[in-house]
């Protein structure tokens, strides 16, 4: 058995204040925090560099492997260090907290897990789209964009997702998003479907863009919406319409 513990931490979107309490307190309490880029310029400033080690693993380029972070996760504690993992939102949304839990265990190291709240609901949430509505979608499918959706193998199945009629968020879906848009008219989603696109939701830089199925990709090049951003799908997205004018969550707009 380890002496320290790690904290598989979520940071929420990227505001400070929507560190949950427990995870503000670990940040101070921690020996090390391992983090990437994700939980934003105003939390990540606010820890000392003495403390922080930078894990990011970029998108295109090369970055920390997952296996140096597992690793590094076991050495630490094992060395009796309390540990924060700290991720972008909640860490078991395609945050791979999942593999890292998992790998502690194996290695025998203690963590405590903490919740976290995710962009995936927040982000549609500060721009004036609820991911569930009565009037519109009674279901809500988080997905992620990375995968070519011409692909064979895709593990992504969009055209039942076209026809369950709910609300569709993909993650880490800028680039891709002609290849999915397509993928979901090609299996007769309408191609009036409301569709809004939330860069760096709660950050200062935060910008939304707005459209159709048809013409989404048009204004994401318009607006120049660049990861990390939210994709939600479906008449859900109609609302920020009718509310955005009232709302208050978007300082530089
Ligand atoms: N664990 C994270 C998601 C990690 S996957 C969470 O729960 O939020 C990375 C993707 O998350 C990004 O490509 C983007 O789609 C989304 N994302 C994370 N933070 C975001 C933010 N502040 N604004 C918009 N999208 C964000």
């Amino acid at each position: 058995m380890s002496e320290g513990t790690v904290y598989l931490v979520g940071s929420g979107p990227g505001d400070p204040e929507l560190l949950t309490v427990k995870a503000q307190r670990l940040l101070e309490e921690a020996d090390v925090i391992l983090h990437d880029k994700l939980p934003g310029p105003d939390i990540l400033e606010e820890i000392p560099e003495t403390k922080r080690e930078d894990v990011g693993k970029r998108a295109h380029g090369k970055g920390t492997s997952q296996q140096y972070i597992n690793d590094r996760l076991v050495e630490l504690a094992q060395e009796g260090k309390n540990v924060v993992r700290l991720k972008g939102g909640d860490s078991m949304m395609f945050g791979r907290g999942g593999e890292e839990m998992v790998y502690l265990a194996d290695h025998g190291v203690d963590f405590e897990v903490v919740p976290a709240v995710t962009s995936a609901i927040a982000g549609p949430e500060v721009a004036g789209i609820p991911v569930t509505h009565r009037d519109h979608a009674s279901s809500v499918t988080f997905v992620t964009g990375h995968e070519d959706p011409t692909k064979e193998e895709s593990a992504v199945d969009w055209g039942a997702l076209a026809a369950s009629g709910g609300t569709i968020v993909v993650l880490m879906g800028v680039t891709r998003l002609p290849e999915y848009t397509e993928a979901l008219m090609a299996a007769e989603m309408d191609p009036e479907t409301p569709v809004a696109l939330v860069e760096r939701a709660t950050w200062e830089a935060q910008k939304v863009a707005t459209g159709t199925l048809e013409t989404i990709v048009e204004a994401r090049d318009t607006v120049g919406i660049e990861p990390p951003a939210l994709t939600v799908i479906g008449g859900v997205a109609s609302t920020r319409e009718r509310v955005v004018d009232f709302l208050q969550n978007e300082p530089n707009r």
